[in-house]
């Protein structure tokens, strides 16, 4: 079977040890049974092995997120700040479903937005103090992101 991502070449089908990086972290998925492109690298998985390579690698992305501030923080000081997710996300100029993504570590927090809600945990009332946010349009965000 000709690969369906570049159309190049045949697909090998074997078990190999998939490494996978996200941020600082790594797992190693031992054995993955797959067809592999000899081209481009594009891996073509049956649904039991994407199953476990979808929770393996979303496991990993939650433990790299929240290594860097607990989600619950994020949800802490949003609350403080009488805010709902949906008002976070304006006040603090992040794409829509951003805090609902932070709080739930599968996004990373940017660390600027983790200084500023550092410094609102202690002083509240500087609230007041951030006002004409920007607005950005409805966008989806998951595109956008790349992984570092
Ligand atoms: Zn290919």
């Amino acid at each position: 079977m000709k690969c369906a991502a570049c159309g190049g070449n045949d697909l090998v089908y074997e078990e190999r040890d998939v490494e996978y990086r996200y941020g600082k972290g790594v797992v190693v998925l031992a054995g993955l049974e797959a067809g592999y492109c000899p081209d481009c690298g594009e891996i073509m998985m049956k649904r039991d092995e994407a199953e476990r390579y979808v929770t393996a690698t979303r496991k990993l992305r939650v433990e790299v997120n929240t290594s860097v501030v607990s989600p619950r923080f994020i949800e802490i000081v949003r609350k403080k700040l009488g805010l709902n997710q949906a008002e976070a996300d304006t006040v603090f100029s992040q794409p829509a479903g951003a805090f609902l993504a932070y709080e739930r570590g599968i996004r990373p927090v940017p660390p600027l937005l983790v200084q500023l809600l550092k410094v609102l945990s202690n002083h509240p009332e500087l609230l007041n103090e951030i006002d004409s946010p920007v607005i950005y349009p409805k966008q989806d965000w998951r595109s956008s992101y790349k992984q570092g």
